[in-house]
């Protein structure tokens, strides 16, 4: 840990290659985290193995490295921590903050999200069926300060929200682990999309329940492509081209709002991420969504 005591991560889910969408994601919480003399790790979210390419993860990391975004220490593969999550998982569960659910998707919709099978207190549980384990949230109002969004509530609304934390299919779910891994490599501050926003109430109560101290948060407006959805694998989106890292870093730094001279656009990455630094500022982020270059 720095003298700063900041410590950031960048933490994508290795679905395919990098694209501008996390591109810009990467920059900001890069930036951020050397402007306030912190650390910046890497960590590879990798627990679903389905949808997943086996080659995504190195080519994400080759990405990082074209960019000259280095990260600090060894890159944190989930995939090598599954036995610890689990065993959190059990702790939840013995410690009645975790329970196991068979209940189908569509059972859970016809019962407005209900559990039918009262699996959450302690009813029966379905026999025959592979089971999930849900954390049990608490009924809340959470308030909390996102350092670009600015004041912040969402409500929680127990059982009807409660997230699995295992899959039915004995994976590993992202709610957990992230959590489990921003505790344990003592994340401080979290630089990420607005898509995640929605899941933050609920990731400070599992925080809570692990004993843990939540980071502070700050979520940038996602990018969207020219249909207006979301950049993303899913939507397409294409692979960052790597032969041109200085021209991604300046679109990436425009769209962050940071207003890069037009004379760096054909500039060497050490030097835009110079400049950036220099000038870095979180309050210059737009709050709207914004359009991909
Ligand atoms: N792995 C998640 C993703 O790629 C991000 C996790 C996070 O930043 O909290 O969407």
């Amino acid at each position: 840990m720095t003298a700063s005591g900041y410590r950031g991560r960048f933490a994508p889910s290795p679905t395919g290659p990098l694209h501008f969408g996390s591109l810009v994601t990467a920059v900001a919480s890069y930036l951020e985290a050397h402007s306030r003399n912190g650390e910046w790790l890497v960590r590879i979210e990798d627990l679903d193995p389905l949808r997943e390419s086996p080659e995504a993860a190195d080519q994400i990391l080759h990405s990082l490295t074209r960019h000259e975004l280095h990260w600090h220490g060894d890159v944190r593969y989930q995939s090598t921590r599954l036995d610890g999550y689990r065993q959190l998982a059990n702790q939840l569960v013995e410690r009645g903050r975790a329970y196991y659910c068979g209940c189908s998707r569509k059972e859970l919709k016809a019962s407005d999200g209900h559990h039918p099978y009262h699996c959450r207190t302690g009813g029966p549980l379905p026999p025959d069926r592979p089971l999930a384990i849900r954390f049990t949230l608490n009924n809340e109002n959470a308030h909390w300060y996102d350092r670009i969004l600015g004041a912040q509530h969402q409500s929680v609304r127990a059982e009807v929200d409660d997230p699995v934390i295992i899959r039915k299919e004995g994976f590993v779910a992202y709610q957990l682990a992230v959590v489990v891994d921003d505790i344990d490599q003592g994340i401080t501050d979290v630089v990420r999309g607005s898509d995640l926003l929605e899941t933050t109430a609920q990731q400070r109560q599992i925080c809570q329940a692990l004993n843990g101290t939540s980071p502070d948060w700050a979520h940038i407006p996602v990018v969207l492509n020219r249909q207006g959805q979301k950049l993303s694998k899913q939507n397409h989106a294409p692979a960052l081209d790597d032969t041109r890292p200085g021209r991604n870093l300046w679109h990436a730094l425009s769209t962050l709002g940071q207003h890069p001279p037009q004379t760096l656009q054909n500039d060497t990455p050490e030097r835009i991420l110079g400049w950036a630094l220099a000038h870095w500022s979180l309050d210059h982020i737009p709050l709207q969504h914004t359009r991909e270059p």
